[in-house]
């Protein structure tokens, strides 16, 4: 598919977008632009256009209101200081798509066709990237069953979608070390369940104990497993890293329940450059309790694309019915720092990326 621009859309006026990107948010503004495929058992995908940004109509009846069939990815855009617009591993945006969507009995999009759409949407309205230091234009792909049927079943008609909208600073006012609510009652996701794959129903099922947390005085929660709530899996949309006195980065397997994220690849990849060696093995509770405790866990922190990297100050949660807080020795520490740089000096092009993990979109 080659997403053609279906034309006649009027853009925003350039004093518009301006003022607009001086604060941008999160999520708040779209760009003038959004790509459309659909796909169907007896034509495969078709119809692939680039079109104005639209609502888009769907009946009461349509498969995802009813039964969820949804998956999502989330990437982005980085203007460098010469002007041009550049894509982070979007490879890996495209290839973990398939995986949720063969998850979710969706149909797969051709890498090749996943990158038109994007590229294609970037290059398009590239005026929407903004220039400012840890400004991006966030593009999220979005692929649901659109087939107008109420009874149970994997659609027969689907809709993939890709829009863009530009973000701030995920913190606004300098990096700040968070608090964490460990959830010891809720679970994200289970043994065979969908936790491994990128969809909206998981984090449906996050939101209670994402206001639970928030009730806590926390601003998100870390899941631990659904059988015993003694292992750490991860955030509701983040996946979290310990950094060890004696140089070990620590973080769960991503064995079937925990998101496979693109940063957190980053990160493992980039970790022996600052000395660390990576562990990727089950972490329980209370090896983190007490390592804290004992100063042999020094920092922590959680990762993904909208927020990068996040340091984790405290870890808070309740225990034999009194609520308990654990603070890292170093909140936001040297490790944590050192990676969180590294990573959106790549990201933004300010040093030699060797992976070849960037891409010229515009
Ligand atoms: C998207 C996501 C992440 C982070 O993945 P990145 O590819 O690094 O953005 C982590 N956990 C969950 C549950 C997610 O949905």
């Amino acid at each position: 598919m080659s997403f053609p621009l279906v034309p006649d859309v009027a853009t925003t006026p350039a004093e518009e977008i301006a003022r607009i990107l001086t604060d941008p948010g999160f999520g708040i503004h779209f760009t003038d632009h959004m790509a459309l495929a659909i796909w169907t058992e007896a034509e495969g995908w078709h119809d692939d256009r680039i079109e104005g940004y639209h609502p888009l109509a769907l009946g009461p009846a349509g498969a995802v209101l009813h039964y969820g069939q949804e998956i999502f990815e989330g990437l982005k855009a980085y203007r460098r200081q010469d002007g041009s617009v550049w894509l982070f591993r979007p490879d890996m945006n495209a290839a973990r798509l398939n995986r949720s969507a063969d998850r979710m009995t969706l149909p797969r999009l051709p890498e090749a066709d996943f990158l038109a759409a994007i590229g294609g949407l970037v290059a398009l309205d590239q005026a929407w990237v903004p220039e400012a230091d840890e400004m991006s234009l966030y593009i999220r792909p979005f692929m649901f069953g659109s087939d107008q049927f109420l009874g149970v079943r994997s659609a027969a008609e689907v809709t993939f979608a890709a829009i863009a909208s530009p973000c701030g600073p995920y913190f606004a006012d300098g990096i700040s070390p968070v608090k964490i609510w460990i959830s010891t009652d809720l679970s994200r996701a289970g043994q065979g369940g969908t936790g491994a794959a990128k969809c909206g129903g998981n984090y449906a099922a996050s939101l209670l104990a994402t206001r639970q947390a928030q009730q806590q005085g926390c601003s998100q929660v870390l899941f631990t497993d659904a059988a015993d709530h003694e292992w750490l899996e991860e955030l509701g949309g983040m996946n979290v890293f310990l950094v060890t006195s004696d140089g070990r980065l620590l973080t769960p397997p991503t064995s079937g329940t925990i998101l496979d994220g693109i940063t957190r690849d980053s990160v493992m990849t980039l970790a022996p450059e600052f000395g660390l060696t990576v562990q990727e093995r089950p972490i329980s509770l209370s090896e983190l309790l007490s390592g804290i405790g004992s100063r042999n866990v020094v920092e922590a922190f959680a990762c993904g694309t909208a927020a990068v990297i996040t340091p984790i100050g405290t870890f808070r949660l309740e225990r034999e019915g009194k609520i308990e807080d654990f603070s890292l020795p170093e909140p936001f520490g040297p490790k944590t720092a050192d990676l969180r740089r590294r990573l959106v000096d790549i990201q933004w092009g300010r040093t030699t990326d060797q992976f070849g993990w960037t891409t010229r979109v515009a």
